[in-house]
């Protein structure tokens, strides 16, 4: 069965955001056609003018790409009016009709207050469903296919599926974590989802070990920090606030009360880390200057968005830092994110792979 669209989760507010990178990317990869977006419902469509293979689609898009999409599912149908007596036929139909075997089912919601709403319904209607398609024998361990059944409310239904390699492996594209009882700050929490998310578990041990050192810019009370002691890593923390009294106790941290567009290490650093509350292409221009001049081999940090214009100004400082890393040695990987756990901001990670 085709592909009628694409579904996109996002964070609530950012929809024009998620629509504007949908239709940037298609039109990169040659696919034209429209957006279906409304204000703070936390999805996207993206409708292909004719509809594709899902695995046409799925090699056309490639999912870490992109900014603010949770989460990417290829549409085969739109159900409406479920009826309330069975709904578990009409969708069983649906599914058979993808052809196409999948290793799990999720049934999720919108991340809006109307979406929690549906949280219990879910929970009681995902047994009956998944025994039924147990029985069809549908689900096959070794498909890297996720059927996801995005329900608007309890009538309404987007059928499609997500593969494993072009999706986010969280139900509802969110990680979530818990605040950890010790840590200096909530801010704690981008941090940790960064190095969660953005690399995978080979990659946190290769990228993230014991006796590495890293820079936090503006680290204060110490939040990030935290996250890299925790990890092992010795931190000169630059602020001018007070660090949590805690963390300095670990006897990993050098506090320097410094400025942070000045500061530059003696030594160079494994990691850079910034969470300053400036302009973004203020800090992308200096994470950048810390990269070419070689004072650290990989950073982390977080870009406020701006009031208007946000999505244009994400592609500014991608811009800006793919140019500027692109004639120095080495080989460079940009991720940038709106992770959960960031509200008015995004994350972009540079990784230094040789
Ligand atoms: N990442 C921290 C945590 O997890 O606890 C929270 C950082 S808070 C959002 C921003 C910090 O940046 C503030 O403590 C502020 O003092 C610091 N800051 C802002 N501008 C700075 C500058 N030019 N130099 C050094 N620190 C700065």
């Amino acid at each position: 069965m085709l592909a009628q669209s694409c579904l996109l989760y996002c964070r609530a507010g950012f929809e024009k955001e998620a629509a504007a990178e949908i239709m940037q990317l298609a039109q990169q990869a040659g696919i034209q056609g429209y957006v279906k977006a409304r204000p703070d419902t936390a999805f996207v469509l993206f409708y292909p003018t004719s509809p594709l293979e899902p695995e046409a689609l799925n090699t056309a898009l490639n999912f870490s790409e992109m900014v603010f999409a949770r989460q990417l599912v290829l549409v085969s149908q739109h159900i409406q009016g479920l009826p309330e007596n069975d709904r578990v036929t009409p969708l069983l139909a649906s599914v058979e009709a993808l052809q196409c075997p999948f290793h799990d089912v999720v049934l999720e919601p919108a991340d809006t207050n109307e979406g929690k709403q549906l949280s219990s319904f879910l929970k009681k209607f995902s047994t009956p469903l998944r025994r039924a398609l147990e029985k069809k024998q549908l689900l096959q361990a070794s498909s890297p296919w996720r059927l996801h059944l995005f329900f608007i409310d309890s009538s309404e239904v987007h059928v499609g599926l997500a593969h494993n390699d072009n999706s986010s492996p969280h139900t509802m594209g969110i990680l979530r974590l818990k605040m950890p009882g010790a840590a200096p700050s909530r801010s704690t929490l981008k941090l940790d989802e960064a190095f969660l998310t953005m690399l995978n578990t080979q990659e946190q041990e290769k990228y993230l070990r014991n006796g590495m050192t890293a820079v936090d810019l503006g680290a204060c009370p110490g939040g990030w920090t935290w996250q890299l002691v925790k990890r092992d890593i010795r931190v000169i923390a630059i602020d001018n606030g007070p660090m949590n009294d805690t963390l300095m106790a670990s006897g990993m941290v050098e506090h320097i009360r410094a400025d942070g567009f000045k500061y530059l290490p003696s030594k160079p650093v494994d990691w850079l880390v910034c969470d300053m509350v400036e302009r973004p292409l203020h800090i992308t221009r200096l994470m950048l200057r810390w990269l070419r001049e070689g004072h650290c081999l990989h950073a982390c940090f977080n870009l406020k968005l701006p009031m208007k214009k946000r999505y244009d100004m994400i592609i500014e400082c991608r811009d800006v830092l793919r140019d500027g890393l692109a004639d120095i040695n080495g080989h460079y990987r940009v991720t940038m994110r709106q992770l959960y756990h960031d509200r008015e901001e995004i994350t972009c990670m540079v990784i230094k792979l040789n």
